[in-house]
């Protein structure tokens, strides 16, 4: 655990999710929770030993298992956008199978706790911004969709300190897989333009605003490379087998098989972007 100001904590979990807590008067609001049952129940412990307060809120920054399986182990309002309850109570079987063999195989011992918790609904959603005036501290939601359609930012106007959630990731490529690339670029320019003193991103270490510019790059760059095989009629799977091999490799990973599954993944949902903004100047 790592204390960023008088009352701000944020934790790194073993699978690589950033999870915050503010201390207020009025008790403690968790952002995101541990996705391994027994790190979030000592998240939990450690932080009512530390502040002996009880939680209130529990913000969401997005609707993905590493952020979200956790919840019910951590107690408060769950809080997040609209669209985090509309992903979790339209979704099919066959994709909620899905994610469930996903982590049988990655968390196997784990699974059985996991499965029992996850998908647990917001019970307090918003659209556009909202503000939780905690006592003596202020909370502000700010929605920018892009990595999901739900993806929400948390800045604390008193610190000046922001919770990206995933729309800043370091050291990792970023998942596309639910995205939309254009509002994420203009979140990451949001980002700088909030000017934060401190910026906890959704993984990898604490740091400033500046630390967004590799990631735009890398969003821009891809726009760019998928935008002109679209637009010079290569076909989905061409793209992707061009493209992967570019050098768009900022970040070594062991898991070749992985990576290289995430960049497809990635090229793929740029490529449907990229055919459904074309289909809109049609129209
Ligand atoms: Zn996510």
């Amino acid at each position: 655990m790592r204390q960023l100001a008088q009352n701000v904590y944020v934790h790194a979990t073993s699978t690589g999710v950033n999870v915050g807590a503010i201390l207020t008067s009025e008790g403690l609001v968790y952002i995101d929770a541990p996705m391994m049952p027994e790190e979030a129940r000592a998240w939990r412990q450690n932080l009512a030993e530390l502040t002996g307060a009880e939680p209130i809120y529990l913000i969401n920054t997005d609707y993905h298992g590493g952020h979200a399986v956790g919840d019910p182990l951590l107690g408060g309002t769950i809080v997040a956008h609209e669209s985090m309850w509309k992903h979790l109570t339209g979704m099919s079987e066959s994709y909620r199978q899905k994610i469930l063999d996903r982590w049988q195989k990655d968390y196997p011992n784990e699974f059985a706790e996991i499965r029992a918790l996850a998908f647990a609904r917001p019970e307090l959603t918003f659209l556009g911004r909202m503000t939780l005036y905690c006592g003596d501290t202020t909370l502000q939601l700010i929605h920018v969709g892009g990595h999901t359609p739900a993806t929400t930012m948390i800045f604390l106007p008193e610190t000046r300190i922001l919770f990206t959630g995933d729309t800043l990731v370091l050291d990792r490529y970023p998942y596309l897989g639910d995205a939309n690339t254009k509002e994420w670029l203009e979140a990451l320019t949001l980002i700088r333009r909030l000017d934060p003193t401190i910026v906890v991103p959704g993984h990898g270490d604490v740091c400033d605003s500046k630390a967004t510019e590799p990631l735009s790059a890398y969003i821009r760059a891809i726009r760019a490379g998928v935008r002109q095989f679209f637009k010079s009629g290569k076909s989905k799977s061409e793209t992707i087998s061009k493209l992967r091999k570019q050098e768009w490799v900022m970040y070594p990973s062991s898991d070749k098989a992985g990576l290289d599954a995430l960049i497809k993944t990635n090229i793929s949902r740029v490529y449907d972007e990229m055919k459904a903004e074309a289909r809109q100047k049609q129209e």
